[in-house]
């Protein structure tokens, strides 16, 4: 049998998070296998809220990062999909058990045998899985995109999660038929793809936001239509009843009262975030505006490779803050300020070397 791969990362050691370079293995290519030089990996929010063990005890060490893409290097010989210089992409999970009833519906995000990219034992070799900070990545193609090469590498990679976690539900709910208004709260990594997408679908599109200071940004850079100060009552009053969707990408626990008041009849609130605890929410106001909450997680593979596909045919990726790999720790304490213009990525190609 060829033997594993060394790859070269970094990880966290402790639900401290801080990140140091580690060696691990990975598996040597299979026939249905794509091998791939990581070039870029985004930053996630999710990344912290994992390795902070803030929502599981993670099993460390943990190599974060589920915003992939690079240069295929090498395919197994049933490979279909890709050939030697494609673009690839990995998102956040590498296999599923192919069998339940998520998996033969075609959401293996749901599947109980999904096995993350990271922070998971793939059964598929018996090895643990670790992320996109690292130099290299070997994977089943099934659970591997094909990113369109009129994209720049570095501004897509935070489409695979920060632009699937809120493509999915923009879909799934229809969002972008009937020229819809839009709101998006949070204008951070997810926020501000979730703005993108809005305007590329032809809504109408507010952010509702905790950070006056962004707002010039929103308007001028991403395209949005209006800029709610979610502190300010008075502005929050004003558009009460405006909008069809709203998409909540905030990462605490925040009021939601105010953000369903901003509904109009029907509208519906999907929220994303993962630290949101207990929903509390005033039912009465819900049943008479005949409103709707739901929820989403990632996306599916066909979700994913239908978002890049639009996302080439735009010419649209994300706005980032390029940063080398030995940054990561001041990136992640700026991220948790909300200091970040808009989604930091690393660039793990050309700084992420050997140690001596
Ligand atoms: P991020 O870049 O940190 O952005 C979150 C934004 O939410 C911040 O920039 C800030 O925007 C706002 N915010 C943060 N804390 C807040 C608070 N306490 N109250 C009100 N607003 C607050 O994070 P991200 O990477 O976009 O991720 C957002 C959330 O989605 C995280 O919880 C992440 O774990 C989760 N996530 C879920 C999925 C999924 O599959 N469901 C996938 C990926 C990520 P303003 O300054 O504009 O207010
Ligand atoms: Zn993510």
């Amino acid at each position: 049998m060829a033997s594993e791969i060394e790859v070269i990362g970094w990880a966290a050691r402790d639900t401290l998070g801080h990140m140091a370079p580690i060696t691990f293995s990975r598996r040597a290519l299979g026939p249905r296998d794509v091998k791939f030089f990581i070039k870029f990996c985004g930053v996630c929010h999710s990344d912290w809220t994992v390795i902070s063990g803030e929502v599981y005890n993670p099993t460390f060490p943990v190599v974060p990062g589920h915003e992939i893409v690079g240069v295929v290097d090498e395919v197994g010989s049933e490979v279909t999909k890709f050939k030697v210089g494609d673009h690839a992409a990995v998102s956040a999970y590498v296999n599923s058990c192919g069998s339940c009833r998520d998996c033969e519906r075609k959401l293996p995000q749901h599947c109980k045998g999904k096995v993350r990219v990271y922070d998971s034992v793939n059964p598929a070799d018996g090895l643990r899985t670790y992320g996109g900070y690292s130099n290299l990545m070997v994977v089943d193609e099934s659970f591997c995109l094909v990113l369109p090469k009129n994209l720049p590498l570095d501004g897509a990679a935070p489409l695979l999660c920060a632009g699937a976690t809120v493509w999915s539900p923009m879909k799934r709910y229809g969002m972008g038929k009937n020229g819809d208004r839009f709101g998006v709260v949070g204008l951070g990594g997810l926020g501000h793809i979730a703005l993108k997408f809005a305007k590329a679908l032809g809504m109408h599109a507010t952010v509702i936001s905790t950070s006056p200071a962004k707002e010039k940004m929103a308007r001028e850079e991403l395209g949005a239509d209006n800029f709610i100060v979610s502190k300010d009552t008075k502005q929050m009053e004003e558009a009460a009843g405006t909008l069809d969707f709203i998409i909540d990408t905030v990462s605490g626990i925040h009021p939601l009262d105010p953000l369903m008041n901003l509904l109009a009849p029907q509208g519906k609130f999907i929220f994303v975030g993962v630290g949101l605890g207990k929903l509390q929410i005033d039912s009465l106001p819900m049943c008479f505006g005949g409103t709707s909450i739901g929820s989403s997680c990632i996306a599916s593979q066909e979700e994913l490779q239908e978002m890049l596909d639009f996302c080439g045919e735009k010419n649209l990726v994300c706005t980032i803050e390029k940063i080398p790999i030995d940054y990561i720790n001041e990136a992640f304490k700026r991220m948790l300020k909300g200091d970040v213009h808009f989604r930091f990525v690393i660039d793990v190609g050309n700084t992420l070397k050997p140690q001596n």
